[in-house]
């Protein structure tokens, strides 16, 4: 019997099966198990309207069976079976099968000659029955079309080509006969005919196909004890075979909400994603229109203890009409969500590239964007009903919500903006930006906010006490990233952000005003003096608006903070840590401090350049800046003493 040349595209992609370095090879088995699932589903629907196929759909499945003497996995199945033509164009030239897109789209994705990218497309779409190349040297077909009367057996042991020949076969349907590679050094291929392997592969990738998958499955029980038995008899153990079912058929997230409980809904979650406590919210969507498809979402109720790695991957499942096509699909969720957990379902996207891969992401892209609305409304909800779930919500995920307002230049500030929580001056709970709002005195003008390491420690600063006197909130911000979060944000429901330490926090009238000008003009010299004395370490010292009993504090001008600038002296590495804030001096010129130090700038400059000195180190400590020279610090204060 003479042997058919495979066509030239199609020997490429059995070459680069053959040789496959793909660590999930495991998938071939999902490949070949949705094609039966086609061509049973082909019948199916043939049956309907023909009353010669003569089955209903009960009687329709596929079975897995094992030799491991002869080291064959195969996968029957009774669907539509192929005639010789179409065994040819089928199976022996890349033509309609999603094979051929995928050669196309590794052309394109690595150059005519790249061998190591497979790995990558082989995972997100299926490569189709050619995967099954990747763990068998030879594969046999043998296939009884329905309709015809003749069986085709189909045979090929890799990129030398096939043959085909009539055989014998008596039901209508196909069955492919894996003879699976030998062991290598690096790779044990006998996994795929141990039995607990399948299972867990048809758990892992086809557990909601709709037909029944059905294996003889090795079991032990207990031998009846015979009547007769002496009285120190010991229970004998046998083993027989049973048929199984190995998937069950109808996903969780088919099913009507209504049908399923919570406890279903968290024992799904827990075992698929492998997590310890149940989750916090579950969503389910089930959307038609542009794109149908089916939705279940989970939020978590702690922090993956990888969350803020590298390591960490997000995305859904993506399943194509029960199959799973797409472990961690990343398109399906926004960066700012990616801690959201859960399967996506839709006919829409098929199994193979088949389609447009332009059009695949088109449809992802509307399906995220329709995701992303039900996750913010399922946080909002939570926000509203369950203060004590949001709170842990926003313990676990706050963090990465607030990357997310930062992030790609705030284009995402305004969805997520109501999602962020403080902690506040008002009480000892966190609040969001519309209750601080809420509660905003009549003749307040800002949102006011202090950035720094704790919230004890921002209630004592010396340029709260006016803010607070006044009963305004100031919301305390003790995270990194908080205040580049208030820098994106820059004003929340026409009201403006505004740090305690801004000069302007407190608005003045015409008499303030003026007032602070003579105060300002009356210290020119104490001021200059500071300046001079102090040199680069201060970008300038002035009279402060904001200080109420406190004699002095460190503020910043210009873009940077100090926060930033400590911000950056903890992670920015060598190129930020030389960054300084611009700082400001500034002092209460109603204080005794300050009358000292003019006194002192009048008639004594030596003590005036101690006490210039001192004020400053006042300040930085204040501002939990470090002392450039503690000890110098220390012995000023104890000369002082004399
Ligand atoms: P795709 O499933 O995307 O078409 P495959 O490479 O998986 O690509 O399969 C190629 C073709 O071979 C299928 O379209 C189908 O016509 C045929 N085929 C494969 N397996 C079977 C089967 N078990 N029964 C009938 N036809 C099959
Ligand atoms: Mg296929």
């Amino acid at each position: 019997m003479a042997k058919k040349e495979f066509q030239t595209e199609s020997k490429r992609i059995l070459d680069l099966m053959i040789n496959s370095i793909y660590t999930h090879k495991e998938i071939f088995l999902r490949e070949l198990l949705s094609n039966a699932s086609d061509a049973v589903d082909k019948l199916a629907y043939k049956a309907l309207t023909d009353d010669g196929v003569g089955m209903n759909r009960s009687d329709f499945k596929i079975h897995l069976s094992v030799d491991k003497d002869a080291r064959t996995l195969t996968v029957s199945d009774n669907g539509i079976g192929m005639t010789e033509e179409e065994l040819e164009s089928n199976l022996g030239v890349i033509a309609r099968s999603g094979s051929l897109q995928f050669k196309e789209e590794m052309a394109k994705a690595h150059g005519e000659e790249g061998e190591n990218g497979d790995t990558d497309i082989i995972g997100q779409f299926g490569v189709g029955f050619y995967s099954a190349f990747m763990v068998a040297d030879e594969i046999t077909v043998i296939t009884k079309p329905y309709g015809g009367d003749t069986a085709w057996r189909w045979q090929s042991s890799g990129a030398d080509g096939y043959t085909i020949e009539p055989c014998e076969k008596e039901t209508v349907g196909t069955d492919i006969i894996l003879h699976i590679k030998p062991d290598g050094e690096e790779e044990q291929f006998s996994q795929y005919l141990e039995q607990s392997r399948i299972q867990r592969l048809v758990k892992k990738y086809s557990d909601y196909i709709r037909y029944p998958i059905t294996m003889e499955v090795e079991k032990e029980r207990m031998k009846e004890k015979p009547a007769d038995a002496p009285e120190d008899y010991k229970p004998e153990w046998e083993t027989y075979t049973e048929t199984d079912t190995l998937n069950s058929m109808v996903p969780l997230w088919q099913r009507p909400k209504k049908d399923v409980t919570q406890e279903e809904y968290d024992r799904f979650y827990q075992d698929k994603f492998g997590d310890y406590q149940p989750p916090l919210a579950t969503i389910k969507v089930d959307a038609e229109g542009l794109v149908s498809y089916k939705a279940l979402l989970f939020i978590p109720g702690h922090t993956p203890y990888d969350f803020y790695t590298r390591e960490y991957e997000k995305g859904l499942q993506l399943y194509s009409s029960g199959v799973l096509i797409m472990d961690k699909c990343g398109d399906l969720l926004p960066e700012h969500f990616r801690f959201v957990k859960g399967v996506v379902d839709t006919p829409d996207v098929s199994l193979n590239i088949s389609r447009e891969l332009l059009q695949h992401t088109r449809q992802l892209k509307v399906i995220s964007t329709n995701l992303e609305k039900k996750i913010k409304a399922e946080l909002l909800r939570l926000q509203k009903e369950d203060e004590e779930k949001y709170r842990q919500f926003w313990t676990a995920f706050g963090r990465q919500i607030k990357y997310g307002v930062v992030g790609e230049y705030g284009a995402h500030k305004d969805l997520l903006l109501d999602l962020l929580l403080f902690p506040s001056s008002h009480d000892d709970k966190p609040t969001t930006l519309a209750a601080y709002k809420e509660r905003m005195k009549e003749d307040q003008t800002f949102i006011y906010y202090a950035v720094g390491e704790d919230a004890g420690k921002l209630s004592k600063l010396p340029q709260a006490e006016r803010i607070l006197d006044k009963g305004y909130e100031i919301l305390y911000l003790t995270e990194d990233v908080d205040e580049f979060c208030m820098q994106t944000i820059r004003e929340y429901d026409g009201k403006t952000l505004k740090s305690i330490n801004d000069e302007d926090a407190l608005p003045e009238t015409e008499e303030e005003k003026k007032a602070a000008e003579e105060k300002a003009e009356e210290a020119k010299d104490v001021l200059a003096f500071l300046k001079e004395t102090l040199g680069d370490r201060i970008a300038e010292a002035r009279i402060s608006k904001i200080l109420k009993s406190h004699p002095v504090c460190m503020t910043a001008e210009g873009p940077m903070s100090l926060e930033m600038e400590k911000y950056f002296k903890r992670n920015g590495g060598e190129l930020m840590a030389g960054m300084s804030a611009q700082r400001v001096l500034e002092l209460n010129a109603d204080s005794e401090a300050y009358a000292a130090l003019k006194r002192a700038v009048d008639s004594d400059k030596e003590l005036a350049k101690k006490y210039a000195e001192l004020l400053y180190c006042q300040a930085l400590l204040i501002a939990d800046l470090p002392l450039e020279d503690p000890s110098a610090y220390t012995d000023l204060v104890c000369s002082l003493m004399k």
